[in-house]
């Protein structure tokens, strides 16, 4: 079952007169319920695949189906429909709402997909459950720990089921041990069913994930099982 399929897709960024060629051509495929890390040095490309695979930018050429879908020619509002339905993003500096409490962070995308106010809570409640956090909802992200909040962001992800979770960085703003904990959830995640993209430059991270695709200048260097 076929998540992501990409074939050639190359990225060029125009500067003035020049011309930086993010991705030169990268194919991959990418199954339901795979756990996958994305590795590179910085400039190989992760941030600009990770924003093409998240729907957040399209190809200068190539083709990009998601769940069967071609998005590589579509509007931005279609792009911000598919994000909304079918990916759960996590970032590295979690990128909740300050002001707002846990339940309500998570509440977000069930308010943009339409969700009705008593369904939104229960599934809200369901998902900081889910990350551990049942008796956090009412706090607010300054009265959490970073790896408190980061579970927010996670919960937040998962709330609207999506079809794959797309994180970057997620234990860079965190300590060792609260890295650890972050990636014992993601591994649980993987272990019910969700299809987890990893995009990360520590290897301590990416040795979780059960496949690296490994960047080099806009290239897949290497794509493998890791065991
Ligand atoms: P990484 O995430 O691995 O550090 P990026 O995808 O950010 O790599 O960048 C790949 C290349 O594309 C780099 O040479 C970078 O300078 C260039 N680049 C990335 N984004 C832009 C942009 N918005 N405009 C121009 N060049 C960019
Ligand atoms: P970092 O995790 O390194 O702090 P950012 O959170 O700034 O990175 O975001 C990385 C990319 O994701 C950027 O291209 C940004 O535009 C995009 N982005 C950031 N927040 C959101 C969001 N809430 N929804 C969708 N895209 C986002």
């Amino acid at each position: 079952d076929i998540v992501i399929d990409i074939e050639g897709v190359s990225k060029l960024y125009r500067m003035g007169t020049e011309t930086v060629h993010a991705l030169r051509g990268v194919t991959m495929t990418i199954h339901r319920n795979e756990y996958l890390a994305i590795m590179g040095p910085s400039g190989s490309g992760k941030s600009t695949l990770m924003n093409m695979l998240g729907c957040l930018d399209t190809p200068t050429a190539g083709h990009y189906a998601f769940a069967g879908e071609d998005v590589s020619d579509m509007s931005d509002d279609d792009l911000a429909d598919i994000r909304n339905r079918e990916i759960g993003f996590v970032f590295q500096s979690f990128n909740l709402l300050p002001r707002s409490t846990a339940l309500h962070n998570v509440e977000l995308p069930l308010i943009y997909a339409g969700i009705r106010a008593h369904e939104r809570r229960d599934r809200a409640m369901e998902a900081l459950e889910q990350v551990g956090l049942g008796d956090r909802t009412h706090h607010r992200p300054n009265e959490l720990s970073g790896g408190q909040r980061q579970r927010v962001a996670i919960a937040r992800a998962l709330v609207n089921r999506p079809s794959i979770i797309l994180a970057d960085e997620p234990t860079g703003a965190l300590d060792s041990k609260t890295g650890v904990e972050i990636m014992q959830l993601f591994e649980e995640l993987y272990e019910k069913g969700n299809t987890l993209i990893l995009v990360t430059h520590e290897e301590d991270i990416a040795r979780h994930a059960r496949r690296i695709v490994r960047l080099r200048d806009g290239l897949i260097e290497s794509d493998a099982p890791n065991d």
